[in-house]
């Protein structure tokens, strides 16, 4: 066994000028060192050499790298050819070692050595084990990729997320504000998807996100353009090709018609549609905020505007926006100090002309504006909510009207109120109208609710619910605007419905030539063939009354009889027309 300072030490070079002490620490170096002549032959090494190659220093000494004449494993000799004949001062090796499969990484390492006449004198190879700090390095760099992962992609579409697109937006606008290319965003948002949510449950709307962000990706990947989802049901796409209107009109039909293709979810065919706010840069702004903010102000009139639409930002949305907020204000005062009344209208037996019913139908006397109709105020007390507490004012209303007309002597009928989207929502929607009706001393079959086709199609099992606990009180349904939604015929059959009100579109069509219009017979027809019972809208001429008794069509209602009125002057009106039938 030769000695450490032996091992140091190559036959025929004493010492290889290293004294006892400097020979034990070159040796027990933790680093891989070895040295070369200055002709490139092996001259000597230390401990660590030796454990890692397997080779003693007296085996090498005089071989020339890569020692082809020595049986060394195949990794090591590419290791050595490798630090050896790297001519750097400094290099990075990276090696598998067959027996554990694991990579090594070194750090190698050449000096040249001179002697002191400045002739050469040999090189000092040195390899540093860096796999620790290379594993630490990679451990780093992954995560470091799963943290930029996390922080600018969405996990369930793959796709960027809004602040990968607040960086994009950012460049896209800086480089147009200073004449570089035009371009605009697009926000689209899939219209009631919380209502798809909750009718095919949370994992099939997930599976809905995910096709929508595949053939929306799908529409990206010929264009080019940057797509990212932002939160809930919400994308949106940079376009940096153009912005001229046609252009963007032209793309957001394209897209709309995409996203609006049937596709099977756990084998219920699901029809998706969506609204797009657009805005453009440089004209709607050079940053981020302002452009987002200026397509959702588009969005939102794109959603007012009837859904499965688009529309882009322009200064006029502004100032409906602050009308809509002063309206929306307005409103809120007039709740709480009671600006709201009902009006009544009959519903008459066509072949009779007896008052077969009578619909409540609300009002808001503006302090300045003066009567403004439900037309105008509805959907925004519907969209703030509002529509609760005026919900609830109307039914009341109906309520006692109903009490203080049937309580009488007369032939009790049914008086009926509209019911909108949200209050349908309401989980306490039933115990709240079982509160009005008892308040106000009604019985539960005087009250019929109208809901719309639209309604009954949003979300059927909300919808179950609703119909049950209406059985249960026995209060009456009926369809308004019968033909002018999504035909909601199977629900025909599946729910106890009583009346169907034909639209008043379909009550005008045809006067001119003295026929009812075809949509307007086959309704009469198919609401007889199930027995129920049928209700024409807006019926402002006899002749159109006259045709419609002939068709079938059991009731009317419209500006023939009387525009809708309040309770005190209706009454008056009863007691006129009741008299004059009575006259002839
Ligand atoms: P609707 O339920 O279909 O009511 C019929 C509408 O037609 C009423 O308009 C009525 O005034 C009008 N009308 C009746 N006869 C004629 C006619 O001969 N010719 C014409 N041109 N119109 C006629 P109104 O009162 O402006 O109500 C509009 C809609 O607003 C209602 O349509 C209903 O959907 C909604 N609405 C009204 N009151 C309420 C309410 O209290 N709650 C809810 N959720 N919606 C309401
Ligand atoms: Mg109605
Ligand atoms: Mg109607």
């Amino acid at each position: 066994m030769p000695s450490d300072a032996d091992r140091a030490t190559v036959p025929g070079e004493p010492a290889a000028g290293l004294c006892d002490v400097e020979a034990r620490i070159f040796l027990s170096l933790p680093d891989i060192v070895w040295c070369l002549d200055e002709n490139r032959s092996f001259r000597l090494c230390n401990e660590a050499f030796e454990a890692f190659t397997g080779k003693t220093q007296q085996e090498l000494v005089g071989q020339r790298p890569p020692f082809d004449g020595i049986e060394l494993p195949q990794f090591i000799r590419g290791f050595m050819a490798h630090a050896t004949e790297c001519r750097a001062d400094r290099g990075e090796h990276a090696l598998r070692n067959p027996k554990t499969g694991l990579r090594i990484y070194f750090e190698t390492t050449e000096i040249a050595l001179k002697r002191p006449d400045g002739t050469p004198d040999g090189y000092v190879c040195i390899a540093h084990d860096m796999t620790r700090r290379k594993s630490l390095e990679l451990e780093l760099t992954a995560s470091r990729n799963e943290l930029f992962q996390h922080a600018y992609y969405d996990p369930m579409t793959g796709l960027p997320n809004l602040r990968h697109l607040a960086g994009k937006l950012a460049e896209a606008s800086a480089v147009s504000a200073t004449g570089g290319a035009k371009g605009a965003l697009f926000k689209i948002d899939l219209d009631r998807f919380s209502a798809i949510n909750e009718t095919v449950g949370r994992a099939s709307g997930d599976q809905v996100l995910v096709e929508i962000s595949k053939r929306l990706r799908e529409e990206v990947e010929r264009s080019g353009d940057f797509l990212a989802r932002l939160d809930g049901a919400s994308f949106a796409l940079i376009v940096h090709r153009h912005a001229g209107r046609d252009d963007i009109a032209r793309d957001c039909e394209r897209l709309l018609t995409r996203i609006s293709k049937p596709f099977f979810v756990e084998q219920k065919l699901l029809t998706v549609t969506a609204s797009i706010g657009a805005s453009c840069f440089p004209e709607h702004g050079d940053n981020p905020e302002q452009l987002l903010s200026q397509a959702d102000s588009a969005l939102l009139f794109a959603k007012r505007g009837g859904q499965n639409t688009w529309r882009i930002f322009d200064d006029s949305l502004i100032d409906e926006a602050r009308e809509r907020f002063e309206l929306e204000a307005d409103l809120r005062k007039s709740i709480e100090s009671d600006n709201f009344t009902a009006h009544f209208q009959a519903k008459i037996n066509l072949e009779t002309g007896e008052i077969a019913g009578v619909e409540a139908l609300m009002r808001w006397n503006h302090p300045e504006m003066g009567s403004i109709p439900p037309g105008v105020f509805i959907p925004l007390a519907e969209q703030t909510g509002l529509i609760i507490p005026l919900g609830e004012r109307i039914l009341t209303d109906a309520c006692h009207f109903a009490r203080h007309w049937n309580d009488g002597t007369r032939k009790p009928v049914r008086v009926s109120v509209n019911l909108s989207p949200r209050q349908v929502m309401l989980d306490d929607f039933i115990p709240l109208l079982k509160g009005c009706i008892s308040r106000a001393g009604c019985k539960s079959e005087w009250l019929e609710l109208e809901i719309t086709e639209s309604m009954m199609m949003s979300d059927p099992q909300r919808i179950d619910e609703l119909m049950r606990g209406l059985s249960a009180l026995g209060i009456a349904v009926s369809i308004d605007d019968f033909g002018t939604g999504y035909s909601a015929i199977s629900s025909l059959t599946r729910y106890p419905i009583a009346t169907l009100k034909i639209d008043r579109s379909f009550v005008h069509t045809r006067v001119d030539d003295g026929k009812p219009s075809a949509i307007a017979r086959a309704i009469v027809a198919m609401a007889r063939e199930l027995g129920i019972k049928c209700v024409a809208e807006g019926i402002e001429l006899a002749t159109e009354a006259d045709m419609l008794r002939k068709i079938g069509c059991d009731e009317g209602q419209g500006f023939l009889w009387h525009k809708p009125m309040p309770q005190e002057e209706f009454f008056r009106w009863i007691a006129r027309y009741e008299k004059s039938a009575a006259a002839q």
